[in-house]
């Protein structure tokens, strides 16, 4: 997408308000022996204060990349080659490792995939919220500092004594909330969340989950939650950005993504969720995609796409705005 299209795209996506974030054709590669892997190849979105933006789109299609861009924790071999990602004005991708280092936690918090391998093993549940705290905010005098994590731990819906436990005595469900506990703790503008019920059963998934939406109409912090759950994401999101090998090919109210969908991998993610009120074939999205290190040439979907014509094998199709807030980088509406 040109840069002048990825103003656009942004700037209308947030209908007018300043946004908290604005990701600017952020790219992400990872280099290996044979070529640069394209795990993101130029994405933009913004984000506004209090709003949820689901990025869903099979595995592989570069979402935690996009994510872990987003906070400057692209591990190597992976680098981040160009683009930027203002928080709150601030250009994430230009802060010195300092700067940076303050920013996490304050201003941007990680809720990690797979929460259970995420906490210290041999550190109770309080001594590690309060390592983040004290961290940030210097030291506090310990009565104050136990009644703010209680008051942390209450808010995600745990009892006061998990405090005091370490991570093998709690559940999955105990352990992803204590991740969000730890995430809200210096009440940051943006947190993302990573995949946060993928390791859960559908019950835990479901309290979680609700979790999360309590915390966010306390706190009024904007969310990225990325996942391929489409039915969790049709109850905790505001707008959804469908990816597709490191690019995003729609970008819609969640309402439109569901009742609409514009580009046909977007159609076919719809089609293939199961539903116990009408039997109907699952339609699966047939194919792989392209070798990352060499995409082809024109839209990156034409192997796959049951609806590809002729253009696109040779023009790459621009993010355009078809709808209000509905943007679908797709030759069929032209
Ligand atoms: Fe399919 Fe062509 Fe649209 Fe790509 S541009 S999604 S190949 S119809």
């Amino acid at each position: 997408m040109t840069d002048q299209l990825a103003a656009t795209a942004t700037t209308l996506s947030t209908n007018g308000q300043t946004p908290v974030l604005e990701v600017k054709n952020l790219r992400v590669h990872y280099a290996t022996p044979l070529g640069d892997v394209i795990a993101v190849n130029g994405v933009s979105f913004n984000l506004k204060k209090g709003e949820t933006l689901g990025l869903v789109g099979e595995s592989g299609c570069g979402k935690t990349t996009t994510a872990m861009g987003i906070l400057r924790l692209v591990q190597p071999p992976g680098r981040i080659v160009g683009g930027q990602v203002l928080l709150n004005g601030v250009d994430v991708v230009a802060l010195k490792d300092a700067e940076l280092r303050d920013l996490r936690w304050r201003q941007a918090a990680l809720i990690p995939q797979g929460a259970m391998n995420s906490l210290n093993p041999v550190m109770k549940i309080y001594d590690q919220i309060a390592d983040g705290i004290t961290t940030h905010e210097g030291r506090q005098p310990r009565r104050v500092l136990r009644e703010r994590i209680l008051g942390l731990l209450n808010m995600v819906g745990l009892p006061g004594r998990t405090a005091d436990l370490f991570p093998h005595e709690l559940s999955g469900g105990m352990k992803q909330r204590v991740c969000i506990a730890m995430a809200i703790a210096l009440n940051p503008p943006l947190i993302v969340a990573d995949e946060p019920t993928s390791a859960l059963d559908v019950v835990v998934q479901r309290v979680v989950a609700q979790t999360l939406l309590d915390v966010k109409a306390k706190l009024g912090v904007s969310m990225i939650l990325i996942g391929h759950d489409m039915g969790l994401q049709a109850q905790l999101v505001d707008r959804i950005a469908v990816m597709y090998a490191g690019n995003i090919v729609e970008i819609a109210p969640v309402k439109n993504i569901f009742e609409e969908p514009m580009h046909p991998y977007t159609q076919l993610l719809i089609a293939s969720i199961p539903s116990i009120k009408e039997k109907k074939p699952l339609r699966v999205t047939e194919g792989l995609t392209h070798d990352l290190r060499n995409p082809p040439p024109g839209c990156i979907f034409q192997f796959r796409c049951p609806k590809v014509m002729e253009d696109c094998l040779h023009y790459v199709p621009p993010l355009r705005e078809l709808k209000p807030e509905h943007f679908v980088a797709c030759h069929l509406y032209e």
